[in-house]
């Protein structure tokens, strides 16, 4: 696709996005800046960006063959990907087949207890507020999503968990719990938007539950990089 990346209008934690030429297309471009505990650890995981931006389009080129609408356009580089333009929903929608992390912490349930269902939930992205867990009812009543929205946002959940969940199973891969967003576009239609990565998924090797993912630089358990490598080499040889 022939397009322009003009000026960034966004910087978040792990990516920029840039404007183009094209109003209906942005271009991302991932970084190797790590962060966790909302900004109070940071660090770098060199080759990180370059991991996270082909993952991502992997696993939404995957999605996408399954039926599920995503703002993948197409890779421009080895760190930037043309995307829909869509406005985010502020929410982070998270589903769990394990427990672990904040989930282990509020229930009292050890990391790595099966759920006997996925579960669902959300919290509010708002950096000032510490991202609070909110429900079905509460992000109505504000106005972060309409009924119909949320109904749309609850399938496509599940259907990027069932999706994912076997596609890891099949690299010996489990997949414990995993963040989205999702974006709206002109039209309102809702897509999965922003990363499918080792920062936004829980993965545990299937056989030995060692930790491929983000955890390894939240928790200073050494082997970050190769945490990332390690699953990306997993994937590709697909
Ligand atoms: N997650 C994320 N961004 C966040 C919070 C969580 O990508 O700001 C992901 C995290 O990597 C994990 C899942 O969402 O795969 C559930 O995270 P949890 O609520 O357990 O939070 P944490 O323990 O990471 O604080």
């Amino acid at each position: 696709m022939d397009i322009k990346k003009l000026n960034q209008i966004y910087e978040g934690k792990a990516k920029k996005v840039f404007a183009t030429d094209n109003p209906e297309y942005y271009i991302v471009e991932y970084k190797d800046d790590a962060t966790a505990f909302n900004g109070l650890k940071h660090g770098t995981i060199t080759g990180k960006g370059i991991i996270n931006n082909k993952m991502s389009n992997m696993m939404f080129t995957l999605l996408e063959k399954h039926g599920v609408r995503t703002h993948f356009v197409e890779q421009v580089s080895d760190r930037e990907t043309i995307v829909r333009a869509v406005k985010i929903v502020p929410l982070e929608i998270i589903i769990r087949n394990v427990a672990a992390g904040s989930f282990s912490k509020r229930y009292g349930v050890e990391e790595g207890r099966e759920l006997l269902c996925p579960t669902l939930e959300f919290s509010l992205k708002d950096d000032a507020l510490n991202d609070p867990l909110i429900n079905d009812s509460h992000i109505i009543a504000l106005g972060v999503a309409s009924e119909k929205e949320l109904a749309d946002i609850r399938t496509l959940a599940y259907k990027v968990n069932d999706v994912l969940k076997e596609f890891f199973c099949s690299v010996g891969v489990k997949l414990i719990d995993f963040k989205i967003e999702a974006g709206r576009l002109p039209d309102g239609t809702i897509i999965l938007a922003d990363e499918i990565s080792p920062d936004t998924c829980r993965f545990w090797d299937a056989k030995t539950n060692e930790k491929l993912d983000k955890d390894r630089f939240r928790r200073d358990m050494g082997g970050v990089e190769e945490a990332y490598h390690e699953i990306f080499t997993r994937i590709s040889n697909v």
